[in-house]
């Protein structure tokens, strides 16, 4: 007996039927129809796209903060996300509380440590280099070795102050520490630290994320090309991320970026309450609908959200929607003929004729249905 049989679903590959059989928690079985199956649970998707359930690498999710805070089963299942990996928003004095502020979560979440053990308490915890500790640090990560997954750190200017790229210096020793390939997630933004500065330090297990900004210290030139440095850091395989938030991601910068091939490994969207209510974020969906309407394949956009990020953060059970992975899925309506508004973080705004509509999740081998 089977636990819960998809049926009548679409794949997004190639708009093939699929339907998919699931036990506890993991996926059984997949093909265009499944015959005599048995399930406790049956749910008729009626042509509607089934996907491998989607994963954010960049949320900010631990509820006690006071501005960058928000419920994970809003950032996450509620919205078509089964995974959330929150961004350096506790370091290594909160991050416990944090762990245990999950339990009755259904969203999947895993965090990274911030490299200040402060976390986002305040917004400058790289201003004071003691509160990067090297023992505490190492301790979490030893500790919650299944919730952390990599280290993050901000690296512009009102989170650093004066120390410049010094804490990435530091995250990078404390990489080193715990094997090397533990992934760094670099935040940028204003300088100084100068990006060139920032990015130079980074390698094929590190993470620039906001990398399609529009701010001065971005990645584009005086002359409207794409900086050399950075392409230096793209071949030689940092990860480019996007991480739209409130401020870092510009259709402007994005249109230089996209005509010459610089594109994103992975999407994510730095939500957190503010700007999951009053945008420009709102949620996955309106993020992913940006990258359809620059003509990404639907397949390709998905696989930015699911594939990618469980490869960058050593997630070997998820991403994929193959027997034996981990029965998180996502079910959605592409609606077309639309006019879909989509407003960047600098208020420049794009008509889009598509929108992607979260309908259910399969979270660890449950359904849960998405209300409107
Ligand atoms: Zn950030
Ligand atoms: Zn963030």
């Amino acid at each position: 007996m089977l636990d819960l049989y998809l049926k009548n679903g679409l794949s997004i590959k190639d708009d093939s039927p699929l339907e998919v059989a699931i036990r506890g928690h993991k996926i059984v079985a997949m093909g265009h129809k499944l015959e005599d199956i048995k399930a406790h649970q049956t749910i008729n998707l009626q042509g509607k796209y089934i996907s491998a359930g989607w994963i954010d690498d960049h949320v900010h999710c631990y509820e006690k903060l006071t501005l960058y805070y928000d419920d994970p089963d809003e950032d996450g299942y509620k919205s078509g996300v089964t995974t959330v990996i929150d961004a350096g928003s506790t370091g290594a004095e909160n991050i416990d509380d944090f762990y245990d502020s999950n339990e009755d979560k259904i969203t999947n979440v895993y965090a990274m440590i911030n490299v200040g053990k402060t976390g986002i308490l305040a917004q400058n915890e790289l201003g004071n280099l003691d509160t990067i500790e090297e023992k505490a640090l190492l301790d979490s990560v030893e500790k919650y070795q299944n919730f952390i997954v990599g280290i993050k750190v901000r690296e512009s200017h009102s989170v650093v102050v004066n120390n410049g790229v010094e804490p990435l210096k530091r995250g990078k020793k404390f990489q080193k520490e715990l094997g090397g390939s533990f992934p760094i997630m670099v935040h940028v933004g204003a300088n100084p630290p100068d990006l060139k500065n920032v990015v130079s330090l980074m390698d094929n297990n590190d993470i620039l994320t906001h990398v399609y900004n529009g701010k001065p210290n971005g990645i584009i030139d005086k002359e409207g090309n794409i900086h050399q440095f950075v392409w230096e850091a793209y071949k030689r395989g940092v990860t480019f991320d996007v991480g739209h938030g409130t401020d870092s991601f510009n259709f402007n910068t994005f249109d230089v970026a996209n005509s010459a091939g610089l594109v994103p490994k992975s999407i994510s969207t730095d939500i957190y309450s503010r700007n999951r209510i009053n945008g420009p974020v709102y949620d996955m969906a309106t993020t992913m609908e940006k990258f359809l309407m620059y003509g990404f394949s639907l397949s390709k956009v998905v696989s930015m959200v699911t594939e990618a990020p469980a490869k960058t953060f050593n997630l070997v059970t998820k991403g994929k929607l193959e027997e034996g992975y981990d029965a998180d899925l996502t079910v959605f309506e592409l609606k077309k003929n639309v006019a879909n508004k989509l407003v960047d973080s600098n208020q420049n705004e794009r008509i889009y004729d598509k929108k992607i509509c979260p309908q259910l999740c399969v979270v660890m081998g449950k359904a849960y249905e998405i209300g409107e």
